[in-house]
Parts: structure tokens; C-alpha cells; sequence
């Protein structure tokens, strides 16, 4: 099932699979971005509503999900296994992203310049056209209002391509969206593969701006397909390794738990995971003590059952990489401690999971392992720490733990990411940038990703 122009679509190939996705997408892709497209058009409906007005439908999307949450929530964790108790909390991250989204639509405006000549220059900020939205399948609700409620403040049209793991809540806040009042054809999803109907969102010649989230691998594709068409503009969330550094001043009470929380959350399918764990050497060895008790205490289990930390991992093909993961480390030497196992034989539970002794040069310090799996290397000092967390192409996230402020705003100025945690990790505010350094993506989402849906037009305007 699609929904395109605001009605709920069959697939024109008649394919389904087992979450009724399209097998092959580049028709309705077709169908979807001329819908997106007559929406945009400058006599439409939408296109005629002011920046306010875009801002109150906003607001009422807000309402919707406030509305539904418990619905939206038991579809994702039916849909991708995360922990019901974690969707009712991102619900709340949604409706707070929303609204500032809402707040933003009437706030981004352009500048009166002086002029050199006679009269006077300003700008003005337009909406890009039709954004064709790719998501992946680890935080479906979040990311889908991330790109939208943005992409929806500044006045474009779009099609959303979630991943094919996990189309399910796209589809219900889309159908939310057309309650909430939002014109037909401005918000539009097709589900498909990432080969097909992906691939046909990214080449189309008529989607001027595409916003995507997930592997590296997958990003390189995407900005090469988008300079091939007609130079879209490319916003890409990609992968990360990213360090969490503990310093031996930090309040272990709150390092370990943070730090574990960090890696486990989700079961580690998160960008953002605290996946190289910098310990410092004199506290190293009651550090590690204290997060393998913490690890072996963690209770996995049935999402929906109350108490439950972990869930399972989204998929066979995910667990077993994970696993895999988990093998190399032995392997190449790290001390597995707690963990690395497969927890009964249905649905796919994994053992939290401790290494320590892990060196730079061991695969699992290195490639993104998206599992729960807490990497835990040994350092001396600030200055060798900081090199050791920038030696990688990702750049998402950091953290540090430390009592000094002085520590904490040097490795802030020096670390290479996008987002930088000091004694806390896993915040996310709506009101702050998102985005990373390096191999870890290109522009930002949240506050500036309003803009960035945008143009600027300078214009002159002469003696008057
Ligand atoms: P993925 O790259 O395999 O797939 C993401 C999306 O891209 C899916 O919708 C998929 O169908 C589509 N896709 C695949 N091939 C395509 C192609 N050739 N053309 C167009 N679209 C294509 O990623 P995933 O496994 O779904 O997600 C996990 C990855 O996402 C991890 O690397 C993770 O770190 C990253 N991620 C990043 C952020 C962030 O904000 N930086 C957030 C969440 C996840």
C-alpha cells in the first residue's frame, strides 16, 4: 500500500512482500513525484498558503500524534522491535520536533542589503520543489519528522521512501498529515527497495532536493546518482564510530551507566552509538568491572513487556552481522568479558555485550557494528586520546566524562563530530543542528535543515 495524493494506492506492479512494500517502485515513484510536483506548482493550494499557515497545519500534525501515540507506538515496535516504552518517549521527541518545525515556518527570511548602486538588494528565501526523502529502518517516527516537518516548514512538496524493513509508520503519519489538512499530493510514500524505487527518487529528473539517512555505502550511491541527474542538492545522515571518552575524573557512577546506555540502547542500532569506549588507565580496571555488572544485569526480551532494556535486532541478516562482528573480536584478540551470544532461537536477541583490550586497529574499533556491543579501549592522556577519536572517516558523535572544564571544552574544540556530548550522552534536542563531519554525512538536520530546503534569490531593485 502507497499513499500518493493524500489516497491510499495499490503498487502498480501488483508486487507486495511480507510488509506489502512494491518490489519494484519506479512507477509509483513516477506517480508520486507528479503528484509532489502538481503540488508545488505556483497556483496550488499548497504553494498559497502563507509561512503561518504552513506553521498551524504543522501544529495540527503535532496534535494528530499527541492523538495516536499509543497506536504509532505499538506499530513500530511490531514493525522494528524497539522497546514500546522508548517509542512512547520518541513520540514525545516527534510532537517537540514538529512543533518547532512549526514555530520555524513563518522565521526564516531573507536580508535588506545596501546597495553600491542606487536602490537596494534583498533576499529571499524560497522553497527548493519536490525533496525526495529516503529513510532507514532504525528510527522510523523520528527521522521520518525530521526531514518532513522541516522540509513541510519551508514549503516544499515531497515522496518518502522509507526503508523496506519498516514501512509501516511512514504510512500512518502520512494519513495523519492529510487529516491535519495538508494539500494532496505535498506528502507522499512509496515503499519499495533502495535499488529500485530509491534509486528512481535520486535519478528523477523532477525531485530537486533529496534528504537521506542511512549507510555510507548507500550516501555515496545517492550523491553520485544526484550530480548524474540534475544536480540536486544532497543532504546526507550518514554511519559513525563514534568515541565516548572517559576521563579519570569522571563520577563512575554516572560514566558506566551513560557509557553502556550509549551502546546498548536500541540494541545498538544507533548512529550516533557510543561504539569506541576511551577508558583512562588508572581508573580502567574498576571501569570495566563496573560495565560488565552493569552489561550482565541488562534484561533482553519481548519489547512490549515492561522492565525490558533490550529488544531484538531488526532483523536475521542484522543479527548475524552483529554476530559476526563479535567473532572478528575474538579473533583478532579483544577479551570478550560478558555477552556474545544469541539469546534463544526465535526472534533475534543478542547478549549485551563487553570487549575491553581493544586497539585502534581491531575491526570492531573500526567498522560501524550496529549491535550491542561496548568496545572498550585503554588511554594515557587528553592529547593522545583526542588523535586516537578523529583516526576514523566518521565524524557523527562524541562524549566525554570528566570534572575538568577546562578537559571537557578542548576535546569539545577538538574532536571531529557533529555532536558532542560532556557528561551526558543520547540527548537529543530539537532545537540543535544534526549532522556530521567527514564520511558521516553532509549538511545538517533539525534547526538549519529548514533552510536547507531552501534557495536564496538575491534581487536588486533600482531606483524607484
Ligand atoms: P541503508 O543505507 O541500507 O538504507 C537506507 C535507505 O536507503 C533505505 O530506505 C534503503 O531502501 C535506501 N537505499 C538503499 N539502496 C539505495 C539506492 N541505491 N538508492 C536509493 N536508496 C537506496 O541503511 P540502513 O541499514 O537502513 O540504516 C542503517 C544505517 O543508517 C547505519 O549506517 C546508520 O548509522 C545510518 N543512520 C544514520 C543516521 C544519522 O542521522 N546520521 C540516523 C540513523 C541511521
Amino acid at each position: 500500500m502507497l499513499f500518493i495524493d493524500n489516497e491510499w494506492v495499490d503498487a502498480e506492479s501488483g508486487k507486495t512482500f511480507e510488509t506489502v512494500s512494491p518490489i519494484d517502485g519506479k512507477a509509483d515513484v513516477e506517480k508520486a513525484v507528479a503528484a509532489a510536483r502538481r503540488a508545488f506548482h505556483r497556483k496550488s493550494e499548497w504553494r498559497q498558503l502563507t509561512a503561518s499557515a504552513r506553521g498551524r497545519l504543522l501544529h495540527r500534525f503535532a496534535d494528530l500524534i499527541e492523538r495516536d501515540g499509543e497506536y504509532l507506538s505499538t506499530l513500530e515496535t511490531t514493525d522494528n522491535g524497539m522497546l514500546y516504552a522508548m517509542c512512547r518517549h520518541m513520540i514525545h521527541g516527534a510532537v517537540s520536533t514538529v512543533r518547532y518545525a512549526a514555530g520555524l515556518a513563518d522565521k526564516v527570511h531573507g536580508d535588506t542589503i545596501p546597495s553600491d548602486f542606487e536602490g537596494f538588494t534583498y533576499t529571499l528565501r524560497q522553497p527548493v520543489g519536490v525533496c525526495g526523502l529516503i529513510l532507514p529502518w532504525n528510527g522510523p517516527i523520528g527521522l521520518f519528522v525530521n526531514k518532513v516537518a522541516t522540509a513541510l516548514a519551508a514549503g516544499c512538496t515531497m515522496v518518502v521512501k522509507p526503508a523496506e524493513q519498516t514501512p509501516l509508520t511512514a504510512l500512518a503519519l502520512a494519513a495523519l498529515l492529510a487529516e491535519a489538512g495538508v494539500p494532496r499530493g505535498v506528502v507522499n510514500v512509496v515503499n519499495g527497495y533502495g535499488p529500485t524505487a530509491g534509486a528512481a527518487l535520486t535519478h528523477h529528473p523532477h525531485v530537486a532536493k533529496v534528504s537521506f539517512t542511512g549507510s555510507l555505502e548507500v550516501g555515496k550511491i545517492i550523491q553520485q546518482a544526484a550530480g548524474a541527474s540534475n544536480l540536486k542538492r544532497v543532504t546526507l545522515e550518514l554511519g559513525g564510530k563514534s568515541p565516548l571518552v572517559i576521563c579519570d575524573d569522571a563520577d563512575l557512577n554516572v560514566a558506566v551507566p551513560y557509557a553502556a546506555e550509549g551502546v546498548f540502547t536500541l540494541q545498538g542500532q544507533v548512529c550516533v552509538a557510543a561504539s569506541r569506549l576511551f577508558v583512562q588507565s588508572k581508573i580502567y580496571d574498576e571501569f570495566v568491572k563496573r560495565a560488565v555488572e552493569y552489561a550482565k544485569k541488562r534484561k533482553v526480551g519481548n519489547p512490549f513487556t515492561e522492565g525490558n532494556q533490550n529488544g531484538p535486532q531488526v532483523d536475521e541478516e542484522m543479527m548475524n552481522k552483529v554476530l559476526g562482528y563479535i567473532e572478528k573480536g575474538k579473533a583478532e584478540g579483544a577479551k570478550l568479558l560478558t555477552g556474545g551470544q544469541r539469546i534463544g532461537t526465535t526472534g533475534y536477541y543478542l547478549e549485551p555485550t563487553v570487549f575491553a583490550d581493544v586497539t585502534d586497529d581491531m575491526t570492531i574499533a573500526k567498522e560501524e557494528i550496529f549491535g550491542p556491543v561496548q568496545s572498550i579501549l585503554k588511554f594515557e592522556t587528553l592529547d593522545e586520546v583526542i588523535d586516537r577519536a578523529n583516526d576514523t572517516n566518521y565524524g557523527l558523535a562524541a562524549g566525554i566524562f570528566t570534572n575538568n572544564v577546562q578537559t571537557a571544552l578542548q576535546f569539545s574544540n577538538l574532536v571531529e563530530a557533529g555532536t558532542v556530548w560532556v557528561n551526558n550522552y543520547f540527548t537529543f534536542e530539537p532545537r540543535i543542528p544534526f549532522g556530521g563531519f567527514k564520511d558521516s554525512g553532509i549538511g545538517r538536520e533539525k534547526e538549519l535543515s529548514v533552510k536547507g530546503y531552501q534557495r536564496h534569490t538575491s534581487t536588486h531593485v533600482g531606483k524607484m
